[in-house]
């Protein structure tokens, strides 16, 4: 059962009746549903672009094949739509940003985070330790790098344990499945992250690091380690769709509000500081991850996935956001685009 729900078979044997009322024997017809020809007609007009490199930073993210490619769209009610590669599976990094902020919204609200974090863009790039001195700790965003470990450093939990065991758990929960640590990126960024833990020390310095600054950066390495793959994350861009439910496995996993308040974040600052002209070209919340994977939301219909390692300047992938834009624009879902009134 590969291809679960990719067709929409409608009518397939339906009868028709004459003038007469006599029953009239109907014919087979097979409609696709506009999703998952949005899919296919983004993964073909997408699968041959060579632009972009893998990350290297990490070395371990170097060697991951640049040929993956898959788009995934998870429907509010739970139906999937994809094209290209399902299964194989990269390290989430920056996306598990999104998931860790949605489990301190939920935890200690909206006023905790504008507080103690701050929800502007910092414009600069997402390891950017420039953007934490301009504000001195202030105004770090949720999801670039200094903003998320001391987002990470929030999360309730006594000890680093308890702390991890809560954040693998909201991120599988918006899965859907039990995500595991990709060791060997874990292991390879881990051994190299002395930028991030500058980052952590110099909000230390500044008293918004909310944990130990070593600890939260390496739960932070951990939590960027998860392995995911496109359907995974077209899953938890879908849980955020649909109001903090998940459509797969019928939980809740958050509020409505939470996931309101982490879908506006996302708008914002995504994409690092290509956010801008992410918006300005989709329209949708998203958020990227250095692992190559991308995801979409778009509230009350659907999450969308894609993956591909091959990154631009910016840390982004080249494959996958132009895949999404491509679906998004077909779809016609930018909330800003709107049929006019006429009358
Ligand atoms: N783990 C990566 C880092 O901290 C995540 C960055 C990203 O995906 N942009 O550098």
């Amino acid at each position: 059962m590969k291809r679960i729900f990719s067709l929409l078979i409608a009518g397939v044997f339906f009868l028709t009746w004459n003038a007469s009322g006599q029953a009239k024997k109907g014919k087979t017809e097979v409609v696709i549903s506009p999703y998952q020809l949005a899919v296919d007609h983004a993964f073909e007009k997408c699968k041959d672009i060579k632009e972009g490199k893998n990350a290297d930073y990490i070395k371990e993210l170097a060697s991951v094949d640049s040929n993956i490619f898959g788009i995934c769209i998870v429907t509010v009610d739970g139906q999937v739509f994809y094209k290209g590669d399902l299964d194989s599976r990269v390290s989430i990094q920056s996306i598990s940003k999104v998931f860790t902020l949605a489990r301190v919204l939920e935890e200690q609200g909206p006023k905790a985070v504008m507080d103690k974090i701050g929800v502007d863009a910092t414009g600069l790039r997402f390891n950017s330790i420039i953007a934490i001195e301009l504000q001195k700790g202030k105004e770090i965003n949720p999801l670039v790098n200094p903003g998320a470990i001391a987002t990470t450093s929030l999360v309730a939990g006594a000890d680093s344990a308890a702390k991890w065991k809560s954040i693998i758990q909201i991120q599988s929960e918006f899965a859907g499945r039990p995500l595991d640590i990709n060791r060997p990126v874990y292991i390879s960024e881990a051994g190299d992250n002395l930028r991030n833990q500058a980052i952590a020390h110099l909000l230390f310095a500044y008293n918004r690091m909310y944990f130990d600054p070593v600890q939260s950066t390496d739960i932070y390495t951990k939590q960027c380690a998860l392995n995911v793959n496109t359907r995974d994350l077209a899953t938890m861009a879908a849980t955020l769709a649909n109001g903090g439910f998940n459509p797969v496995t019928k939980k809740k996993v958050v509020s409505p509000e939470t996931a309101a308040f982490t879908l506006s974040v996302m708008a914002t600052a995504g994409l690092y500081d290509d956010s801008g002209q992410w918006l300005f070209a989709v329209g949708l919340p998203g958020k990227s991850g250095v692992g190559g994977g991308i995801i979409a939301v778009c509230p009350g219909k659907f999450g969308i996935a894609a993956i591909s390692p091959p990154l631009n300047e910016a840390g982004n992938s080249v494959k996958a956001q132009r895949a999404i834009f491509e679906v998004s624009r077909e779809l016609k879902v930018n909330p800003y685009l709107v049929e006019p009134r006429t009358k």
